[in-house]
C-alpha cells in the first residue's frame, strides 16, 4: 500500500478529509522524511514547533467539519519567501538571522487554506543561480544520484559516467525540488526569475509551473529582478501543481505589477504544439536534447513534428528571428537582471537589518559609515552575488546605460513581439528545459559563470515575456536521468497551460 506520505496532494487531500488520515500524523512524517534525507541538504530551516502547532490546528478543523482547501497538506517554501516568525536567509549569509515580521501575500493565501510549512529550502544565493551551490549552507544533493546509472536490481551499468556521484538538483529553487522528489512534500513553491522553476523540475523529475508575471504577489518575496520575479510551484504531477498554484494567484494592491483581471478562456481540446528547437549546432553539441526531439516524434508523430517545428530557414519570416530567441534573450536577460539585482541589494548595507561586519563595527564609532558598509557587504555577499552587483551597477552606469541596457529592454520588447507573432499559429509553443540533463556537483563547481549562464538557454525567453509556463518530465538520457519538456501558453492562459500539460502527461503515461 502506498505510504500516505507518496500520495499525491489530491488523493491525500480525500483521505484526510474522510478521517482517514491525520494532519498531525502526515506532519510528523514529512518531517521524519526531512530529517532521514538530511543528506539532500533541501533545507535551511525546519519548522517542526511551528508545523505541528498548524497540524493540530487542521486536526480540529476537521473535524469540525470546517475543512479549507489545502488543510493538512505539508509543504515547504523556498527560503526567499518571508515567513513571520520563521527565519528567512534567501541562501545568504547577509539574512542569516533574519527573521521576518509579516508573511510573503502567497505564504498567507496557502496558510489560509490550511497548508502547513514544514519547513523553508536551500537555494542558491538570492536565487542566482542553475546549480543550488552557492547558498551559505552548501550545495543541494539531487534526490536521483543513487539512481544514475544503475539498472533495475541497483548495479552500475557500464559506461554510464554519473553513477556513484553526487548530481546538482538545478538551480535556483534545487532545495524545493529536492524536497518534493525525495518524497518529503507532494508540492513545494519556489520563485522563478529566468528558469529557477523549471530547471529543477526537469534536474529531479518533478512537474515546476510558473505563472503569467504579475499572477502572484511578489510581496513579501525576497526580490532578485523584480521585473522577472514570480513565485512557482514544484509537484510530482500537473495536476497537484496546479492544485496549489489555483490558491495563490490574484490581485494583491501590495504588489503594483499585481494583475487584477482573470483573462482565462475556454479551452480547446484540439491544440496545436508549435515546437520551438534551437540550431543544429545546438542540437548536435548537446545529447539530451537529440533525445527530446526523438521524444517528440514519439509523442506527436514525426510528420506533425516536421509541420510544426518553428526552426531554421522555414521559419524565417520577418518578424520572427530565431537568432533572438537564442542568443540575444540570453545576454538581454543577463543585462536586466543584474541591473536590478544591482538595484534591488543596494538594501543590504549592515546598517538596519542585514549581516554586519564585525572586525569593521569599529568604524562606526569613527564615524566610517562607508568602511562599515563595504565591510558588511564583502563579508555578507558570496562571490556570485558580488559579480552580478558590478555587472548590473556596470550596464546602469552613464556611458554604458544606452549602449547596453536600453538596447537588452528593446530585445525583451522584440521578444514579446516574436511570442504574439508565434500564438497567432500555435496554441502552445514546447521546447526542450535545459540544454543537458542533471550534472554532478563536481562539475558544477568547476563551471565558469558563463557556463552556468548557459544553462538558462531555453528557459529566459518565456520570462522575459512573462508567460506561464511549465516543465515536466518527458524522456530520459542514457544514465536513466529524465529529459524535462517545457511548456509555454500566451499570458494570462494557465488553463490551456494546465490542459495542455495533463493531456501530454496522459499520451506519455507518466506515472509520478
Ligand atoms: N539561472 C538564472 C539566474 O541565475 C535564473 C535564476 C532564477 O530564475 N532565479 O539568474
Amino acid at each position: 500500500m502506498t505510504h500516505p506520505c507518496d500520495l499525491s496532494l489530491v488523493e491525500m487531500s480525500e483521505r484526510l478529509a474522510c478521517g482517514d488520515l491525520c494532519p498531525v500524523a502526515l506532519t510528523e512524517e514529512a518531517l521524519r522524511r526531512a530529517e532521514e534525507n538530511k543528506h539532500l541538504n533541501a533545507f535551511v530551516t525546519l519548522n517542526k514547533e511551528g508545523a505541528l502547532e498548524q497540524a493540530e490546528q487542521s486536526r480540529k478543523l476537521i473535524k469540525e467539519g470546517k475543512m479549507r482547501a489545502l488543510e493538512g497538506i505539508p509543504l515547504a517554501y523556498k527560503d526567499m519567501f518571508c515567513t513571520k516568525g520563521l527565519r528567512t536567509t534567501a541562501g545568504s549569509r547577509m539574512l542569516e538571522n533574519f527573521v521576518p515580521p509579516y508573511s510573503a501575500h502567497v505564504v498567507k493565501l496557502l496558510e489560509g487554506e490550511g497548508a502547513i510549512c514544514i519547513g523553508k529550502c536551500n537555494q542558491d544565493e538570492f536565487a542566482m543561480g542553475s546549480a543550488s551551490i552557492t547558498g551559505f549552507g552548501g550545495a543541494v544533493v539531487n534526490p536521483l544520484s543513487d539512481q544514475a546509472g544503475k539498472d533495475q536490481t541497483g548495479k552500475d551499468q557500464a559506461g554510464k559516467d554519473k553513477a556513484g556521484k553526487q548530481l546538482s538538483a538545478g538551480g535556483s529553487s534545487g532545495g524545493s525540488a529536492a524536497a518534493v522528489a525525495a518524497g518529503i512534500v507532494p508540492a513545494a513553491l519556489g520563485t522563478d526569475t529566468g528558469g529557477s522553476v523549471r530547471q529543477p523540475a526537469a534536474f529531479t523529475g518533478c512537474v515546476g509551473v510558473k505563472p503569467t508575471y504579475g499572477r502572484c504577489s511578489r510581496f513579501g518575496i525576497v526580490a532578485y529582478a523584480s521585473s522577472l520575479d514570480q513565485a512557482g510551484v514544484f509537484a510530482r504531477s500537473v495536476q497537484d501543481a496546479f492544485a496549489v498554484l489555483h490558491h495563490m494567484m490574484g490581485y494583491d494592491e501590495r504588489d503594483m505589477t499585481s494583475v487584477d483581471s482573470y483573462r482565462g478562456e475556454k479551452v480547446n481540446p484540439d491544440m496545436n504544439f508549435g515546437i520551438l528547437l534551437p540550431s543544429l549546432d545546438v542540437v548536435e553539441k548537446y545529447p539530451a536534447i537529440s533525445e527530446w526531439l526523438k521524444g517528440m516524434e514519439m509523442l506527436l508523430g514525426k510528420k506533425s513534428v516536421e509541420k510544426n517545428m518553428i526552426a531554421g530557414e522555414r521559419y524565417k519570416t520577418k518578424d520572427v528571428n530565431l537568432q533572438n530567441l537564442e542568443s540575444g534573450a540570453l545576454e538581454a536577460y543577463y543585462i536586466i537582471a543584474t541591473a536590478e539585482a544591482s538595484s534591488n541589494l543596494a538594501r543590504y548595507d549592515g546598517v538596519r537589518y542585514t549581516h554586519r561586519s564585525t572586525h569593521r563595527s569599529t568604524a562606526l564609532k569613527e564615524n566610517n559609515i562607508d568602511e562599515l558598509i563595504s565591510g558588511s557587504r564583502s563579508e555578507g555577499f558570496g562571490s556570485e552575488v558580488r559579480r552580478r552587483i558590478l555587472m548590473g551597477t556596470h550596464v546602469l552606469s552613464s556611458g554604458y546605460y544606452d549602449a547596453i541596457y536600453v538596447q537588452a529592454q528593446k530585445m525583451r520588447r522584440i521578444l514579446k513581439g516574436i511570442f504574439e507573432k508565434m500564438f497567432e499559429t500555435y496554441d502552445i509553443i514546447l521546447s526542450p528545459v535545459t540544454p543537458t540533463t542533471a550534472f554532478t556537483l563536481e562539475e558544477a563547481k568547476n563551471f565558469s559563470p558563463q557556463a552556468m549562464y548557459l544553462q538558462d538557454f531555453f528557459t529566459v525567453q518565456a520570462s522575459l515575456a512573462g508567460l506561464p509556463c511549465l516543465s515536466m518530465p518527458f524522456v530520459k538520457d542514457a544514465n536513466g536521468l529524465p529529459i524535462g519538456l517545457q511548456l509555454i501558453a500566451p499570458a494570462f492562459q494557465e488553463e490551456r497551460l494546465l490542459a495542455a500539460a495533463s493531456h501530454v502527461e496522459k499520451i506519455i503515461g507518466y506515472k509520478p
